[in-house]
């Protein structure tokens, strides 16, 4: 009921956008996504030029032609929805304990060799956090079934996932082998069900690698950045042969075997390799990949390879013109194969208002092949950020204090920003390298983050107004932030 008492309405926080001419509010506080019909749009707009006490509110509304029980109503729904607010209500972002989230991912880092020498990688590259000096160089069974049994203790209930990665994850093969062979045995034995996904340069897939991976229904992410002339630039094998020819073939014949799960490309772009389009084209239409998702590279902002501001702004506009597609072909109810989409409108779907920018340290760890817990597989074999031990199990004070800086109530340069539903500051680990700190926002970035949000909420927008059942497809992906 509203108080007619209560004095002054004013708005909520939201961020305004349309879509193919129809209005939309995105709730910061609930993540929530609704359209403005004529009445909502004409209180939003009251609201808009100033405060007003509910007197004023309903008569003006009113005034415009609109019906005294309807503009009533309509001001108690927004009201509900926290788009307007009234008196002192305010929902505050708290920082709570989350220590007790069970962790139903794991990421095992088979290994941390790897045959290519890519510059830019996080592993090896300048910007690298890894200590890995007098650790073992390859995970060995002992360690992983260990954590195996650490990801089963977890949580009595609910799916769980493992996730193989490296180095170059296929250099420890033998190993991903006999951990899936566990990790089922165990699931079938507690009556739980866990799923295997990898990550991999594709160098190694031998037909035998692919017949296991396609079997048991392992999700596989090539990293691979574009057609010869744009792959061969940086990942290349140590004396400096680029890759491409190599993993061509081998990639087609895993898309061609492997039918049950999409197989997704991830690239990396890095400076003058920022030809989204011309990647997109050749990774879709000529090596037939189900899925391409981009990352700017993860560096310092003094890097060779690290993307200036216009080459971000080129990378944008190349997103936005894929976005345009990907609008079009869910309209006609196709799936489109830009996941860096996929992965925003799961979110919104799912009404995501994350503490947290990713599940790292929170339903997500990594373990390297010394057993040091890390917050994900980019600090592993990290003195600094290990979170505990296999032997010993999870460290939750460390664990905490990571959550806590990384908390989205510790970053206050983040509390007035509409899009920190969906971002919640960005990558701990790219924070950690930018600004020394993994809780600290990625404020590099912001205008970019912003412009693609709303971006993505206009294809949202348009899907939700014109092939509502088109929605369905995000209602059970997982978000695009893990590894
Ligand atoms: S990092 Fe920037 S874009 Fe992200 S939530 Fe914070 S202020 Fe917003
Ligand atoms: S977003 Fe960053 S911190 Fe989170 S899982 Fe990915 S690499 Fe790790």
């Amino acid at each position: 009921m509203i108080s007619t008492e209560t004095p002054v309405y004013r708005l909520g926080e939201f961020h305004q956008f349309t879509s193919l001419e129809r209005r939309f509010v995105y709730l910061v506080q609930s993540a929530a996504i609704f359209e403005l019909d004529d009445l909502a749009a004409a209180i939003i707009d009251r609201l808009s030029r100033a405060h007003a006490t509910h007197d004023e509110l309903i008569g003006e509304v009113t005034a415009r032609g609109f019906e005294d029980g309807a503009v009533r109503e309509s001001v108690e729904e927004l009201l509900d929805t926290h788009a307007i607010l009234c008196g002192d209500a305010k929902v505050p972002d708290g920082i709570q304990d989350l220590t007790h989230i069970p962790i139903q991912t794991l990421v095992l880092n088979l290994t941390n060799q790897c045959n290519l020498s890519c510059q830019y990688c996080y592993e090896y590259g300048a910007d690298k956090v890894a200590t890995p000096a007098g650790k073992p160089k390859f995970m060995n069974f002992e360690t992983a079934k260990a954590s195996v049994d650490m990801l089963f203790q977890q949580t009595r209930r609910g799916p769980l996932q493992i996730t193989f990665f490296g180095g170059e994850t296929l250099m420890n093969f033998p190993l991903l082998k006999q951990v899936v062979s566990y990790a089922k045995e165990k699931a079938t034995a507690e009556a739980r069900s866990v799923s295997f996904s990898l990550t991999t340069n594709a160098t190694l897939l031998l037909p035998a690698t692919i017949d296991f991976i396609a079997e048991n229904n392992v999700g596989v992410t090539v990293s691979i950045d574009g057609p010869k002339d744009m792959h061969d630039k940086l990942r290349v094998f140590a004396d400096g042969r680029g890759s491409y020819d190599i993993i061509a073939p081998k990639v087609r014949e895993l898309i061609q075997r492997h039918r049950t799960r999409p197989i997704a490309a991830r690239v990396t772009l890095t400076s003058g390799l920022v030809d989204v389009i011309r990647i997109f084209r050749h990774l879709t239409d000529e090596l037939g990949f189900h899925e391409v998702g981009f990352a700017p590279v993860t560096a310092s902002s003094d890097r060779l390879y690290t993307i200036n501001d216009p080459g971000m702004s080129g990378v944008l506009e190349q997103f936005h013109r894929l976005a345009d597609e990907y609008q079009e072909f869910a309209l006609r109810g196709k799936m489109h194969a830009f996941s860096n989409v996929t992965d925003t409108l799961a979110e919104l779907h799912q009404g995501v208002n994350k503490s947290h920018p990713c599940g790292a340290g929170l339903g997500l760890v990594g373990v390297g092949p010394s057993g040091d817990i890390a917050p994900c597989h980019r600090f592993v074999d990290s003195d600094q950020h290990a979170l505990g031990h296999i032997s010993t199990g999870i460290d939750r004070a460390k664990q905490a204090d990571f959550l806590n800086r990384g908390h989205i109530g510790s970053k206050y340069d983040c509390h007035t920003c509409w899009a920190r539903p969906v971002c919640a500051g960005g990558c701990h680990h790219e924070a950690f390298v930018r600004y020394g700190d993994t809780g600290h926002p990625n404020l590099h970035y912001c205008d970019w983050i912003r412009d693609w949000t709303n971006k993505c909420l206009e294809v949202y927008g348009a899907i939700a107004a014109q092939n509502p059942e088109f929605l369905e497809n995000f209602a059970h992906r997982r978000g695009g932030t893990g590894p």
